[in-house]
């Protein structure tokens, strides 16, 4: 008989587990420190021990000086330059490739997502989801046109994709060992994380939050980027808009087609005095841009056979800290040892 409670692989990490949290940074010196404030006073409070993965994308400001500075400071924290700007995905996957935790979780830097919601995601992984996800029930500091194209986004994504991607939820979420274990075996260039995320299954649970606006600083995001991410989310997890072309393209053939006849038909029965100039130029310009849209849709999708093809690494790293906790451990015992060895 199945036995859902032997099932279940033994989570919550039980005593002394680890959880790391990762936190991709690009230019975020204004809102920093006040993350780590209130993150460290959250895993303060935790039962386990934790670990900070601050991963510098490449920021031209002094976001990098104040890694190391906790670095020094704070034996949990780990820090991940890497060789240039990536982009917010590659950076998350850099922290994720190195969090060492049972549990890892990802959160912005901008404070948009609440730290404070940690051990609730934690709550949920001890009781055995391997994805938990926050999802945001209000956003502020949002125009209504965002919302209502990023709810279009969702429903077209999962109209024309074959994942299901929840709705109004970021990357802020925890993630077991075998989750993340799973998720860096993906290496494609085209990372659109909210896919992946799915695309990988377990049992995951949505816990439910209230998304702040921005701390402080800008965010990157703008509507060509979010247009961008859209084609992207669409492309990585679907080729329906090559059938579409497809169809569209047969479509307007058999229309052609039927039309031609008649032409011809006419001309026939009636004879044909030159005309129709309008009628001409009207499926010229028609045929013309439906092939040209279709040729762009095949394109769009070369392209990114083109970027997958060459498999370059996803980012190179400038310099890993790991986390002082684990070097300084090894340090001591290493130091005993000597000291065993002169007496
Ligand atoms: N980020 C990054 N690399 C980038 C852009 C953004 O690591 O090239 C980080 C950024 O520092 C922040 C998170 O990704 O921690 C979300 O960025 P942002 O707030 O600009 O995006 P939004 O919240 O508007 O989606
Ligand atoms: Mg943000």
């Amino acid at each position: 008989m199945y036995d859902e409670q032997q099932n279940r692989i033994p989570r919550g990490g039980g005593e002394g587990a680890l959880i790391s949290v990762v936190v991709p940074c690009y230019n975020e010196q204004e809102v920093l420190p006040e993350l780590y404030r209130r993150l460290s006073a959250v895993l303060d409070d935790l039962e386990y021990s934790s670990e900070i993965v601050f991963v510098n994308d490449g920021s031209n400001d002094n976001t990098l000086e104040a890694m190391f500075q906790w670095h020094q400071a704070d034996p949990r924290v780990a820090v991940i330059d890497l060789s240039r700007n990536f982009g917010k995905e590659i950076a998350m996957s850099a922290g994720l490739d190195h969090a060492k935790g049972e549990a890892v979780i990802v959160i912005d830097a901008d404070l948009q997502d609440p730290p404070e919601l940690i051990p609730t995601l934690i709550e949920q992984w001890e009781a055995g989801f391997d994805n938990v996800y926050a999802k945001r029930t209000m956003r502020e500091g949002e125009t209504i046109f965002k919302k209502k194209t990023a709810s279009w986004f969702y429903h077209l994504i999962q109209r024309v994709g074959n994942v299901r991607i929840p709705e109004d939820t970021g990357d802020f979420r925890l993630l077991s060992r075998r989750a993340v274990d799973s998720l860096i075996k993906l290496r494609e260039q085209h990372r659109f994380m909210k896919g992946l995320f799915s695309w990988i299954g377990y049992p995951s649970k949505a816990v439910l939050y209230r998304r702040d606006p921005r701390g402080a600083g800008k965010s990157k995001w703008n509507y060509w980027k979010l247009w961008n991410f859209a084609i992207e989310g669409i492309t990585s997890f679907s080729i329906v808009p090559l059938k579409i072309a497809t169809y569209v393209g047969l479509t307007t053939a058999v229309i052609a087609f039927i039309y031609g006849f008649k032409v011809i038909y006419k001309t026939l029965v009636y004879g044909d005095p030159v005309a129709g100039f309008p009628t001409l130029m009207v499926v010229i310009l028609f045929l013309g841009g439906v092939q040209l849209m279709s040729l762009g849709i095949i394109g769009e999708y070369l392209g990114r056979m083109f970027n997958e093809t060459k498999r370059r690494p996803l980012y190179f790293l400038n310099r890993h800290l790991p986390a002082r906790r684990y070097t300084e451990q090894q340090d001591e015992h290493s130091g005993t040892l000597l000291a065993q060895n002169v007496t």
